[in-house]
């Protein structure tokens, strides 16, 4: 479409363009019913039949069985950095923690102001270019549950499994790779996604909670934080945002219509494949991360040398050719493609290429 490019930013990110020109479309008269989406009450008949449709299209796609709530909070993934220990935190039951980059380390801060908590496994010291092991940890049957983040989306690697953590509740922050690929969520306590990199726009917090472990938690917690609250409220205690869980069901039907989440993966894998097989066949670029550990999301390379005035040089030309976003984030440097998936093949192709041509003018 004229005028939009390539967005490779890591979030908010790409939409479907389908998903916007429908929400366009309904914009100032949803459903003939004379106001927007955005102008109606969040008790109406229409909004609720958004709220349950859009819930029911997510329990579809993900097979979410019947024994989880789905909700959808406020307060960004950042929230349930704090959430998570405040509601399923046992007094005496530390919790065990997979470290693998700064969102692992943002939750830990969180942790250790809540609860007991022990790192059992961490790739800190390898710099987060790869995924830490947990082969040989041995989890504590009495953990309160074990955290980890199945995608970085700074560092550039994914989790392709998941540790089998026996009873104990397996807690992940899935907001980078949530419904980039089918998961088993029977093996999962609770599944958390900000919505604004693979699911909507920004404002909305997907939870997916096993329903027995919303009662864990002290009924004294502020009302607001108590999961207890929004599952007996069906995510309506409060206006809960409402143009944005629109948006979300709207990336739902288009996750349906292009053929549900084998297709979407396949061609996630596909995208990933093409763009890590330009990298390493480059002689200007590099991929820092360890070939198993690599995201098929958050693609991370470098100019070789570490070489930043020519990585600030491929960042602006390239935006210019119309593929934005390619900046790695602040904390780390470098070039990040985040190929999310809306980001068409096209743009991962009409990547390969301008790299192409940028090597040939400055390798
Ligand atoms: C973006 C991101 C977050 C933070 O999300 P907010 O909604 O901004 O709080 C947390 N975890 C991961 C893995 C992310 O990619």
């Amino acid at each position: 479409m004229k005028g939009r490019v390539f967005n490779f930013n890591a979030g908010p990110a790409v939409l479907p363009l389908p998903v916007l020109e429908k929400a366009r479309e309904e914009l100032l008269n949803y459903g003939g019913c004379g106001m927007s989406v955005m102008e109606m009450s969040h008790r109406s008949k229409e909004f609720e039949e958004i709220l349950s449709r859009t819930e029911a299209s997510l329990r579809r796609i993900l097979r979410i069985p019947d024994d989880y709530a789905v909700l959808f909070l406020q307060g960004g993934a950042s929230l349930q950095f704090s959430m998570i220990p405040m509601n399923l935190y046992l007094k005496g039951q530390p919790v065990e923690i997979i470290h693998s980059g700064s969102w692992t380390e943002k939750a830990i801060a969180e942790h250790k102001k809540l609860c007991e908590y022990k790192i059992v496994a961490s790739s800190e010291s390898e710099k987060f270019l790869r995924l830490p092991s947990w082969q040989g940890v041995a989890f504590n049957p009495n953990a309160s549950y074990v955290y980890m983040c199945s995608n970085n989306t700074i560092f550039g690697t994914q989790f392709r499994e998941f540790p089998d953590t026996g009873n104990v509740p397996l807690v992940a922050d899935m907001s980078s790779d949530i419904l980039s690929r089918a998961i088993d969520v029977s093996r999962f306590g609770l599944i958390f996604a900000g919505a604004q990199k693979n699911l909507g726009p920004s404002g909305v917090t997907l939870v997916i909670i096993r329903k027995d472990l919303v009662e864990r938690a002290a009924k004294e917690l502020p009302t607001m934080l108590q999961y207890r609250i929004h599952v007996k409220n069906n995510s309506l205690y409060n206006t809960p945002p409402t143009f944005g869980i629109y948006v979300c069901g709207l990336v739902l039907d288009w996750i349906e219509a292009e053929g549900g989440l084998p297709a979407i993966e396949k061609r996630n894998d596909e995208k990933a494949r093409i763009l890590y097989e330009a990298i390493d066949a480059s002689g200007l670029f590099y991929g820092p991360v360890e070939k198993n550990s690599r995201s098929r999301m958050n693609v991370v390379f470098r100019v070789k040398g570490d070489n930043e005035d020519l990585e600030k040089k491929f960042v602006s030309e390239a935006a210019a050719a119309g593929l934005a976003g390619l900046k790695g984030h602040r904390s780390v440097g470098g070039l990040r493609a985040s190929i999310y998936n809306a980001h068409p093949v096209e743009g991962v192709r009409a990547l390969v290429d301008f790299m192409k041509e940028f090597e040939r003018k400055n390798g």
